[in-house]
């Protein structure tokens, strides 16, 4: 079976593929992802980096670095937010949920930075949560 994930922004200008399946759902309460996502949490998962291919419109990728050199990237055109690199993560980019158009199995599987957590959010399911970052095995 075919378990290649597709993706792209909301303008559609933007287009992505990276080898599947997702494996791991993190749902990031961090400032930060909360700021950039304008949301109670990003929803991210983890693919590899050399893997990641964009198909269309890399043209109009733009990138948002903070000075701890984490790194945003979305669509310039629409806003789309589609991964972030963190400096520590060798060949892994942080892939977000939202943007992928392949059907997903899994749920949740971890909160993390949960006590950064917005408080008009309740974490409402079984999935651990961590107090900062997990080490994300991909
Ligand atoms: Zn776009
Ligand atoms: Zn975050």
């Amino acid at each position: 079976m075919d378990q290649t994930i597709t993706g792209g922004c909301l303008c559609g200008k933007l287009a992505y593929q990276v080898p599947g399946p997702v494996t791991t759902i993190d749902y990031c309460h961090c400032s930060r992802c909360r700021k950039a996502s304008g949301s109670a949490f990003a929803a991210v998962t983890s693919v590899s980096k050399s893997q990641f291919k964009i198909t269309s419109g890399e043209q109009y990728l733009k990138s948002y670095k903070t000075d701890d050199d984490f790194e945003r990237v979305f669509c310039s055109e629409c806003g789309s937010q589609l991964y972030s690199i963190r400096p520590a993560l060798v060949d892994t980019i942080r892939l977000r949920l939202g943007s992928i158009d392949t059907a997903i199995e899994g749920k949740v599987s971890a909160h993390i930075f949960a006590t950064s957590k917005a408080q008009w959010h309740d974490i409402c399911d079984e999935a651990p949560q961590y107090e900062q970052r997990r080490m994300v095995v991909a």
